[in-house]
């Protein structure tokens, strides 16, 4: 096999840069769980644990990636196909206005299913079974509508129709290079990586679903996501890190916000 010194100097400076900041697979998903797991008082923590264990599960952060993870999953093909949508919503243009009946026809994208499934959670009289479910997406949904190219233009599908080329070699598009598991799978260091963020300070936790969707289209507008000449480099990494960063500790902050209030004993 011939050994292409470009391929494997591309893989060594991927290896080297924080890329998983930028990811919100596996990683980024697990990061947002457990910093919001670290903000809950014990009265909330004690109402997860009978919904986490219905999944098996004793962490926010072992089922983050549920949702997700339903499409490569034969026996969940119907729910995949179900909730697809819901990871997303797309916005109409550059003035990032979100607009319930043209941005969400039907209830169908992740402002209206983080909603529904909030009040799913903090509904006493349903069953444990479809609470532990309404978790599991919540948990996964209010980090992915933090990606700001979950929530971007319609036009390109947020980014899945804007091809670019990472240091001058591999083609990907925009939302994959924000969205890819790059590390997530096979690497733990997302442990670490919610420690460190867990000593910045706490974001607000302000706003609601439409809100948190605006703000990702302000960022795909204002933010320079878009690469010049759609080319990525390490500049454009090291650049974009401080946003994804701070996008998922705004997503723990607010997803925490919204488990207490869900879950609040005097409901
Ligand atoms: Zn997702």
């Amino acid at each position: 096999m011939r050994i292409d010194a470009r391929r494997i100097a591309l893989a060594l400076l991927l290896a080297c840069l924080p890329l998983h900041a930028l990811a919100w697979g596996p990683t980024g998903h697990r990061i947002v769980a457990t910093l919001a797991e670290r903000e809950l008082p014990a009265t909330t923590r004690a109402a997860l644990r009978p919904l986490l264990a219905r999944s098996h599960a004793r962490a926010l952060a072992d089922v983050a990636t549920w949702a997700d993870d339903l499409r490569d999953d034969a026996r969940h093909r119907s729910l995949w196909r179900a909730t697809s949508k819901l990871h997303f919503v797309n916005f109409a243009d550059a003035t990032c206005r979100y607009d319930a009946r043209r941005d969400c026809a039907g209830g169908r994208c992740a402002v209206a299913a983080i909603d529904r499934y909030a009040s799913v959670l903090g509904d006493r009289g349903r069953g444990v079974d479809e609470r532990a479910e309404a978790l599991r997406m919540l948990v996964h949904l209010v980090a992915d509508v933090h990606q700001p190219l979950h929530a971007g233009y319609r036009h390109d599908s947020g980014g899945n129709r804007y091809q670019i080329r990472v240091d001058g070699n591999r083609g990907t598009n925009l939302h994959a290079l924000w969205d890819t598991p790059v590390l997530g799978d096979r690497h733990e260091g997302w442990r670490a990586r919610a420690a460190d963020l867990a000593h910045t300070p706490l974001p607000a936790a302000d706003g609601g679903a439409a809100n948190w969707a605006e703000e990702s289209c302000r960022a795909t507008r204002d933010a320079g996501i878009y690469p010049s000449r759609r080319r990525v480099d390490a500049v454009y990494l090291a650049r974009a890190r401080p946003l994804a960063e701070r996008r998922l500790r705004q997503a723990a902050t607010r997803l925490a916000a919204l488990l207490n209030h869900a879950l609040a004993p005097h409901r």
